[in-house]
């Protein structure tokens, strides 16, 4: 979207998909978007059209239902998603909880889930945070304790992304309650479980089209085979191993969120007029969205970085976490930049520029508050 700035990764394949994002994100997403924040989700059938595009798992091997393509296919989707400001179709979540089951599913748990995730039937949601814990995911409550061939999941999970319309579950939960990190397991867990239970979709103060919610497991049976990869105690490791990825397609979105701040702005302050002239006029606003340009193709090139990275499977924790720290940091800054070009239109909801700005600032807290990403950088300064 930013002009002069072509991605050193992207090729002519990769702007096919990239079109096929955009007319996806035109045809369905935009037209709809002020309903779903209405209703506080997606419709199923946005799920469904997705994955017949194959823009749910770009990334995964055809054999499991995916596209077949690489990490360059999921880049340029989760970009496509940024360029219009999504924050309604959670497909970030399934495409996570693909990767979960990739990297570290049996080969049954890959077959049973997999097929269904690509194509949209089956919508997914990660239950790690609690009442009581978010950042300290050793901290977890919810148990799932082993009883004969079973496991019976018990506590309450909260903030859970596509949790009205989830079918299956990856809860975070203590297997060995005495122990901390190797204690944790992840289970998959089908939501008609007897036991599981949704709470309700809670009231945000942005990104309204997304159904997050709580969740209550009380005796929640399931059985043995729903422990991801079949081992006991792997889940915080698998947890590590696959939270940089969510990390960057954060970063990601958060670059080509601001380059849509951009445009908008760049549109609004030419049309509009103050004092007989248009806004862009003003040598304030060309001062100031004289940096914005330049932060915004920064976050660019930087964002480019990560996606060579992940690309070229060198991608680890600390560029992630700075990326996705350094990235959302822009994105509030730059937002909130734009938003004043636009006077009181940009604190009116029926503006998205205005919904960008309230839509930005989770995007500091949730996959880990910044002030994690920090501490996971400054451990190999
Ligand atoms: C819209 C939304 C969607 C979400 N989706 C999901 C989801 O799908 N699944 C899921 O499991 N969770 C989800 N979350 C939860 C999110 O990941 C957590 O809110 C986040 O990890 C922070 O946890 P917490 O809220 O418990 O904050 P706490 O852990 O209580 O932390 C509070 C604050 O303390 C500070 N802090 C914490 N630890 C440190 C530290 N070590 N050093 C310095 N400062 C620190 C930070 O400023 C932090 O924001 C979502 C949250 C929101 C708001």
């Amino acid at each position: 979207m930013i002009d002069a700035c072509a991605s050193p990764w992207m090729n002519d394949e990769l702007e096919l998909l990239a079109d096929t994002v955009r007319r996806f994100g035109a045809e369905v997403l935009q037209p709809n978007e002020l309903r779903y924040r209405a209703q506080h989700r997606v419709d199923r059938e946005v799920w469904r059209q997705a994955g017949a595009l194959g823009l749910i798992l770009p990334d995964v091997p055809e054999a499991y239902g995916g596209a077949g393509g690489s990490a360059a296919h999921a880049a340029v989707v989760f970009r496509g998603l940024g360029h219009i400001g999504n924050t309604s179709f959670g497909s970030g979540i399934n495409h996570i909880v693909g990767h979960y089951l990739l990297n570290f599913g049996t080969e049954d748990q890959k077959r049973r889930w997999l097929p269904g995730i690509a194509s949209g039937e089956t919508i997914c949601s990660i239950a790690m945070t609690e009442p009581g814990t978010g950042s300290d995911l050793q901290a977890v409550r919810t148990r799932a304790l082993r009883r004969g061939d079973r496991y019976v999941i018990d506590g309450a999970k909260t903030f859970i992304t596509n949790g009205q319309l989830s079918d299956m579950v990856v809860v975070v939960a203590k297997t060995d309650p005495a122990q901390a990190a190797k204690g944790i397991s992840l289970l998959l867990v089908d939501t008609r479980t007897p036991g599981f239970r949704r709470g309700k979709v809670l009231d945000k103060i942005g990104q309204d089209g997304a159904d997050t919610s709580e969740m209550f497991f009380d005796g929640c049976e399931v059985g043995a085979d729903a422990v991801l990869g079949g081992v006991e105690g792997q889940g915080f490791y698998q947890l590590m191993a696959n939270l940089p990825y969510e990390r960057a397609i954060i970063a990601v979105g958060a670059a080509a969120t601001m380059e849509y701040a951009l445009a908008l702005t760049l549109d609004y302050v030419k049309e509009r007029q103050v004092f007989g002239k248009p806004v862009l006029d003003l040598q304030n606003t060309r001062q100031v969205l004289a940096d914005v340009k330049a932060t915004v193709l920064a976050s660019r090139c930087f964002a480019d970085h990560i996606v060579e990275r992940w690309i070229d499977g060198t991608l680890d924790s600390a560029l992630a976490s700075m990326g996705k720290a350094w990235l959302t940091e822009r994105q509030g800054e730059v937002i909130d930049r734009c938003v004043q070009f636009f006077g009181g239109y940009g604190y009116m909801l029926e503006y998205p520029i205005a919904r960008l700005y309230a839509d930005a600032r989770v995007q500091r807290i949730y996959g880990g508050a910044n002030e994690i990403q920090r501490e996971l950088v400054a451990r190999t300064l």
